[in-house]
């Protein structure tokens, strides 16, 4: 379970961030952690073990963090324990992103990515995903294309929010057997786990 919020629009996201993961607590979780990306393209990634008023705390609810476009996620760890380093986001040289679900051929792909030269600094099948989707993104140049390639080669569960750096208005999101919603407003739009966020 555990839950994804994004967030696009004219106001702060990372207190409205905090305030949607707020309401997917009912779905259980370990960790926590935002990402924020700034109009001058800056991100900055917080995240802490335990409850949510934890990472609130740490980032002075949200104050902390500059920028109208953002990822948060809650995670129920499946791949690795709930550590500081296990949470997400997780990035990759391109991209940072947030995962909902379980990839089942992770050891498969992240012996392929090692062969490959990719290093990991977590234990969670997720950092896998975020690393296959940069190297499809440094083949194909196109979002959207690398996406839709590494999900040809991922088998499991996926609900995915991705931030490219070098694109700071867009977030990308895509599932498959793991919910997530989307919501447009009047200059802002919001993914999420569950209608509450
Ligand atoms: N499998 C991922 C992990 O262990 C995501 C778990 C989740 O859905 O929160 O980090």
């Amino acid at each position: 379970m555990c839950g994804i919020v994004g967030f696009i629009g004219q106001e702060q996201a990372a207190p409205i961030l905090l305030d949607g993961l707020a309401h997917l607590e009912y779905r259980g979780y370990d960790s926590a952690g935002v990402a924020v990306i700034s109009a001058q393209g800056k991100l900055q990634v917080e995240k802490a073990v335990g409850r949510l008023k934890v990472l609130s705390k740490q980032i002075h609810g949200g104050a902390d963090l500059e920028g109208c476009i953002g990822l948060g996620h809650t995670r129920w760890a499946t791949h690795g324990a709930p550590t500081e380093s296990n949470a997400h986001p997780h990035a990759s040289h391109t991209l940072t992103l947030v995962h909902n679900g379980i990839l089942d051929n992770f050891a498969q792909i992240k012996r392929q990515l090692l062969d490959e030269g990719y290093t990991f600094a977590s234990e969670t099948d997720t950092e896998c995903i975020a690393h296959l989707i940069d190297r499809e993104y440094r083949r194909l140049g196109k979002p959207e294309a690398a996406i839709y390639e590494a999900c040809e080669q991922m088998r499991g569960s996926y609900a995915l929010a991705i931030l490219f750096h070098d694109i700071p208005d867009v977030i990308y999101a895509v599932r498959h057997d793991s919910p997530l919603v989307l919501a447009v407003g009047d200059g802002e739009c919001f993914i999420a786990s569950d209608a509450p966020a």
